[in-house]
């Protein structure tokens, strides 16, 4: 059987954070979709076109990882994709609340999809995209905890937006 799970997010921009729990998720399903969600409640820095084709880039490594992205339910989205398991990365204890509460209610809406915690590895497992854009907006350097790539883009996007 193939297994194939579904990882669902932001992912503005996509941080070392991610690419562990990917890199992890990778290697426990045959197939792994990094969803990028269209449905983000706050004013996104990056397009949904340049953080899917971040993550394509990025992702390139793995050859049972794919991209997509979408708008409305994840549970919608994993049965199209006939997913078994949505992957969330749990980080602080302030993840749990929000994170259980998803979980319970897509075990509602979809009973055959189980949601899958991953925690990162100690050194990337407190990064999240927002503080990675603060530090980026302010001129500080994000490079320990973004690809090269990410780092570059941030830079691209907040000179612009300086001028
Ligand atoms: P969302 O808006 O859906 O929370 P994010 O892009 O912020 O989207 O996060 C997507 C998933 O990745 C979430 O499950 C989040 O907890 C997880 N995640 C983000 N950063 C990290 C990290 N540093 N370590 C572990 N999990 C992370």
């Amino acid at each position: 059987m193939n297994r194939i799970a579904v990882y669902p997010g932001s992912f503005d921009p996509v941080t070392n954070g991610h690419l562990d729990i990917v890199g992890r998720a990778a290697q426990v399903f045959d197939e792994v979709i990094v969803a990028v969600s269209k449905n983000s409640g706050k004013q996104p820095l990056f397009t949904i076109e340049e953080r899917v084709e971040m993550l394509n880039k990025l992702l390139t490594p793995y050859a049972n990882v794919r991209v997509g992205s979408f708008f409305g339910l994840t549970v919608n989205y994993a049965r199209l994709h006939k997913a078994t398991a949505i992957i969330r990365g749990l980080r602080a204890i302030s993840d749990f609340e929000n994170e259980f509460q998803m979980a319970l209610t897509n075990k509602k809406l979809m009973p055959e999809v189980e949601t899958i915690f991953m925690m990162a590895q100690a050194d990337v497992s407190f990064l999240s995209s927002s503080v990675v854009k603060e530090v980026a907006s302010y001129g500080g350097c994000v490079g320990a905890f973004v690809p090269a790539l990410v780092e570059q883009r941030l830079r691209q996007k907040f000179n612009k937006n300086d001028q």
